[in-house]
């Protein structure tokens, strides 16, 4: 019986990192397999792999911490949205791996990195991008409707415009 109370805080965003347990933790193992069963469990060295796999100790599951956080945000638009990575939780660990792979691949975990590393680091260069006329940070960024990003971006207008 999974602890609600406490799956509710595996499941909040309050940090700026995924949580990835460190090596005190023993990773369980589930049953794979119907014929001849085998036993796989998640793999600490994942997390070097892929670094936004978050991982939810109630649960024995992983979320895409960054596919994650775009759609808690509302920043995340895909129609093709990666439901596993972002509200089911992954368990699959024999197919771990691959379907890592897949996912970081997806237009989904794309879209979602634009929108939480990508475009968050390209506003700094804001003055940059406009001398040197519409660059593609700029285009995607243009269309963004997040308050934060457009007020920097009208700070640097003026600032460049003096
Ligand atoms: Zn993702």
């Amino acid at each position: 019986m999974i602890n609600q109370r406490k799956l509710e805080k595996d499941r909040r965003i309050d940090s700026e990192a995924p949580h990835q347990p460190g090596v005190s933790h023993s990773f369980p193992k589930r049953k794979f397999g119907k014929k001849q069963e085998v036993l796989w469990g998640f793999q600490r060295c994942w997390f070097a792999k892929w670094n936004w796999l978050h991982y939810s100790e109630v649960e024995d599951s992983v979320l895409c911490f960054t596919c994650w956080k775009a759609e808690q945000e509302g920043k995340l638009r895909s129609t093709s949205k990666d439901q596993a990575f972002i509200s089911r939780g992954f368990t699959n660990w024999k197919d771990g791996p691959e379907c890592f792979c897949r996912h970081e691949e997806s237009k989904c975990h794309k879209e979602a990195y634009d929108m939480i590393v990508s475009i968050p680091n390209t506003v700094p260069n804001v003055g940059k991008m406009l001398s040197t006329g519409q660059s593609e940070g700029f285009q995607k960024w243009g269309g963004s409707q997040s308050f934060d990003y457009c007020s920097i971006f009208f700070l640097d207008i003026e600032l460049y415009l003096k």
